[in-house]
């Protein structure tokens, strides 16, 4: 069975969590899921060229953001 999660809403359904993080401060926060989905919409898809471009870092206004896509079982699994 392959899940996709290319959506905003498909994260939410499955306990996904998704993260930015700005590579000119390495700020990273976790990103609001379900305030995605009521301003974009469940059907958004979550995938680097959806979503970059929407984003920006709250600390140093950078546009250079990446996306961690992670579980709510891993979560806190290898942060530092
Ligand atoms: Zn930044």
């Amino acid at each position: 069975m392959s899940i996709s999660l290319n959506t905003v809403g498909a994260l939410i359904d499955n306990a996904h969590n998704l993260r930015a993080y700005c590579c000119s401060c390495h700020h990273c926060v976790k990103l609001d899921l379900e305030a995605l989905a009521l301003q974009l919409g469940r059907g958004h898809g979550t995938m680097h060229d959806d979503l970059v471009p929407k984003l920006k870092c709250s600390l140093c206004g950078s546009r250079d953001v990446g996306l961690i896509l992670s579980t709510k079982e891993t979560e806190g699994v290898g942060q530092v």
